[in-house]
């Protein structure tokens, strides 16, 4: 069995810049250029504010 990808590539929904989020945080997790929030922790995977693009695997 495969379990979830421990890494997830999300957009953020004000300026549209993609990074990699660790998918489990343990913090909120904000964009790098605008600040805006683009997931909070929830204990397990993060709610995400922003679009999921894709999930990195390995
Ligand atoms: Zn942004």
């Amino acid at each position: 069995m495969r379990g979830p990808a421990p890494f997830w590539i999300v957009k953020c929904p004000d300026c549209s810049t993609e990074q990699t989020m660790f998918s489990r945080p343990a913090m909120v997790v904000s964009c790098s250029v605008c600040g805006a929030t683009l997931a909070t922790p929830t204990g397990g995977e993060a709610k995400l504010r922003g679009e999921l693009v894709r999930p990195v695997s390995g």
